[in-house]
Order: structure tokens, then sequence, then C-alpha cells
């Protein structure tokens, strides 16, 4: 069978269990998001093993439409470093990242992003679009490491959501 778009790549660029313990933490960052209101998704940076960059959605709570987990991750790690050049770090978020966050991978010339759940409506890494086929001068190995509990969040908290919206609608 051929490989998933977002899977080209021969060789994960972590293990199978870093990837898992670094979608945790990028959960638990996604976690901050949902008490906030906001679409729970949470991304880190890694340079050699270690978190230079934290970011979670906060895209309600700051009224910005740019500030996804992803952005905000690689503004961190930037900052960390003192350089926009991310070369040699890696991406890890719980979601696809959309075609703004894609961009940003390319721009910051991140060596890989590694993600744990599709994004039907909006992923730009293999799913609505593969911007890494398109073949612009930086191409980063890009893997999709499919772990339930990135999705369950979104699910859970959709769920919930159409729940609040039931109940509102009562009471109108
Ligand atoms: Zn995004």
């Amino acid at each position: 069978m051929a490989p998933l778009p977002m899977n080209r790549d021969p060789v994960l660029p972590l293990t199978i269990i870093e990837a898992h313990a670094f979608l945790d933490l990028a959960l638990d960052l996604a976690h901050h998001a949902q008490q906030a209101g906001d679409v729970p998704v949470g991304a880190i940076v890694v340079a050699n093993g270690k978190v230079i960059g934290k970011g979670y959605n906060q895209k309600e709570c700051r009224q910005q439409p740019t500030a996804h987990a992803e952005i905000m991750a690689i503004q961190d790690a930037a900052n960390h470093l003192g350089s926009w050049r991310l070369g040699g770090c890696i991406l890890v978020s719980t979601l696809e990242p959309c075609p703004m966050c894609a961009g940003a991978v390319l721009q910051a010339r991140l060596d890989a992003v590694v993600y744990g759940a599709l994004d039907r409506r909006w992923g730009a890494l293999g799913t609505r679009l593969d911007l890494i086929a398109v073949g612009f001068n930086h191409i980063p190995r890009v893997h999709y490491v499919p772990y339930s509990p990135c999705e369950q969040i979104l699910t859970h908290f959709f769920a919930q959501r159409r729940l609040q919206k039931k109940g509102e609608a009562r009471i109108n």
C-alpha cells in the first residue's frame, strides 16, 4: 500500500514512544485552551529532545485569528533561541496544522512536524491540502502519528458545545 501523503518520509524523527510522550505534553496545553473556551489544540517545539516552545489555541480568548497553538509554540521557540530560524527543531501538534500554521513551519525552516490527529476541515499537511508537495525551497519531514487522545479531546469538546447550544436554545 502506498504511504499516506503525510507519511511519505520513511523514518519518523522520533520513536513512537517519544512521539506519544511529546503529544501528551501538547495535550496538556490543549486542556488550557479548553479551559479558556477555545478549541483544544496544543503544540510544542522540540530541539535536541528538549521542549523549547509551547503554545495552545487562544483564538477566542485573545480574539486573534492567528493565535493558533502552532503559531504560539513557534513564536515561543523563536523567542527562546533569539532567532527565527528553527532548523533542527520538530513541531509536535495535537492536530494537523492549517494552511497558516503549515506556512509558519516553512517560514521557520523547521526540520519536521509530527501530529496526532487529522484535520479534515483545515488540514494542510496531507488532508485538505498538501503544502509540502508544492515544492517550496524548504521541505520539512511530516509525520501523522495517530494518537486517539488527540482526536478524543476535540470530539468531546464539540459534543459538549452542541449540548450547551441545545440548552441555550431551550432557554431562549
Ligand atoms: Zn493553524
